[in-house]
């Protein structure tokens, strides 16, 4: 199988490829040129499967050019009980008489991207090893909280590959830094940048674009490479777990296999809902994809309008992971709705950087009418779902689940859809969120003020009855191994000295 650019379909790559360069050499995003279909048989079979054994089997159907053994090896580092607390990986959890809520949480930071993150490093190593490259791969990430950590528990230790992250020294939460200056591995490295997330991007980005730099790792036989959303090495892990999820269903009972099903996702830079489409596109029967968006909705207009604007005020929300107004994912979108046009996916990623803004046609309009819903909540929206969820079924859920939530509550309200099972995706634990959550159980938005985030957590385990992860407990003790900032211009020096170069 093959894979082109969004924005140029005679720029063609087998997945390893793609996988190593991330993004097409035309800024476009890499797209399968044909998406695989489960057969009957097969989605069959996934029913009885593990969670390990149905990724080996939705990956094989992507990744062609691996071997099977190489994706089981892939497969098997990165899913296990050690890892994940569980050996089911994705539990689903049933609330109500007909919304399931797929918990993406269980891996070693708490959100749903290590469900990408966690195989990611070892698709990589073995891309290279594959192409006979003979080059340790360096990763640079610049985060704003919760990508970082998820990229250095996915990289730590994995030979062949070294990571570099940058964080604004004064922009992520207490939990968020000590989760990462506290980060175990030989091969990592972590520094505060005095200034915004603004500041590390801007500086990673142009060490990315300093040919010098990259001729000086070269010569030291380094290679490049970026970790973020928009690798396909990201996007297909996460088609497994919708499939499954589908499987784990059947399996109890809840739903005859070709029934369908709603999925309802917190959306941010689009990655996560449009792994739900293309799972649909492999045969998983899908009634509605409901994008759900905070007060940061240009999605919800999108949606319902074909307008993009993102010409518009930034908020800061009590869901910051899904506080985004480019939502980069979107394009492998765009594309296949032009029914794979490249050059009119290229004509509205112009307009967009060029003047913020795009119309799509009329037939892209009614795919999108016909596929997808899309609600956003606000964040007093969002505490009074955590406290009604939890007041009614005694089942907690973090401030992005309950966008996910609210949003479906309005969809069933709008629609009078509410018997059609509904997956709602849950991509991050309570306690990783426990301010805002404490604040919408107590009904009190000073509930935590001036409380150490320690005791917070204590408070919201006291609550609602559950552990505090132990990823996230044992935080208070663990050595302080990355205690170092450094100016944004000196960034590039940081990786240098890293490097030894
Ligand atoms: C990244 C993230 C999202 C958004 O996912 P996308 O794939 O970017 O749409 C939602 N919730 C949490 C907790 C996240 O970390």
């Amino acid at each position: 199988m093959y894979y082109h650019s969004t924005r140029d379909a005679s720029v063609k790559m087998v997945s390893c490829e793609a996988i190593i360069k991330g993004l097409a050499p035309d800024g476009g995003l890499f797209v399968p040129d044909e998406i695989p279909s489960l057969s009957e048989e097969e989605m069959a079979s996934l029913v009885d499967k593990t969670y390990t054994e149905r990724a080996i089997l939705i990956l094989g159907k992507f990744l062609t050019d691996y071997t099977e053994k190489e994706i089981t090896d892939c497969v098997l580092k990165a899913y296990t009980k050690e890892k994940f607390g569980t050996n089911t990986i994705a539990p689903v959890y049933k609330l109500g008489k007909s919304e399931y809520i797929l918990e993406l949480w269980h891996g070693p930071t708490c959100a749903f991207k290590d469900m990408a993150l966690q195989i990611l490093p070892h698709l990589l190593v073995t891309a290279v090893r594959k192409t006979g490259l003979k080059k340790e791969i360096v990763i640079l990430v610049a985060t704003s909280g919760d990508t970082g950590k998820a990229a250095l528990e996915g990289f730590a230790d994995v030979a062949g590959t070294r990571i570099s992250v940058f964080y604004p020294s004064e922009g992520v939460s207490k939990i968020q830094k000590l989760q990462m200056v506290t980060q175990k591995g030989n091969n990592v490295n972590v520094t505060g940048v005095n200034g915004n997330f603004d500041d590390a991007q801007t500086g990673v980005k142009q060490i990315f674009t300093d040919a010098e730099f990259a001729r000086l790792a070269a010569n030291h036989n380094f290679m490049l490479s970026s970790a973020n959303s928009i690798n396909w090495g990201r996007l297909v892990p996460q088609i497994v777990y919708y499939w499954s999820a589908y499987a784990e269903m059947c399996k109890a009972g809840e739903l005859t296999l070709g029934e369908p099903v709603n999925i309802v996702v917190p959306t941010g830079n689009f990655g996560n809902i449009l792994a739900a489409y293309y799972a649909s596109r492999m045969g998983l029967p899908v009634h509605k994809f409901i994008c759900a968006s905070n007060e940061n909705n240009v999605l919800t207009e999108f949606i319902q309008t074909g307008v993009y604007d993102k010409n518009r005020d930034f908020h800061c929300t009590i869901s910051p992971s899904m506080d985004i107004l480019i939502s980069s994912n979107l394009e492998r979108l765009l594309h296949h709705a032009s029914g794979e046009n490249a050059e009119e996916t290229a004509a509205y990623m112009r307009a967009l950087s060029e003047t913020g803004r795009y119309t799509v046609s009329d037939s892209i309009k009614q795919f999108l009418n016909r596929h997808f819903s899309a609600g956003y909540a606000t964040d007093a929206e969002t505490k009074e779902t955590i406290c009604r969820v939890f007041e009614q079924d005694g089942y907690i859920m973090d401030t992005h689940t309950a966008v996910a939530e609210a949003v479906y509550s309005k969809y069933k309200a709008q629609t009078g859809d509410a018997d059609t099972k509904t997956i709602i995706a849950s991509t991050a634990s309570p306690f990783k969120f426990s301010g805002s959550v404490m604040e919408a159980l107590e009904k009190d938005d000073n509930a935590v003020f001036g409380k150490d985030e320690f005791s917070v957590l204590e408070a919201l385990s006291d609550r609602c009855g559950l552990k505090i992860p132990a990823s996230l407990a044992n935080l208070k003790t663990e050595t302080i191994l990355f205690d170092v900032t450094c100016e944004k211009d000196d960034m590039e020096q940081v990786v240098k000295d890293f490097l030894r170069l």
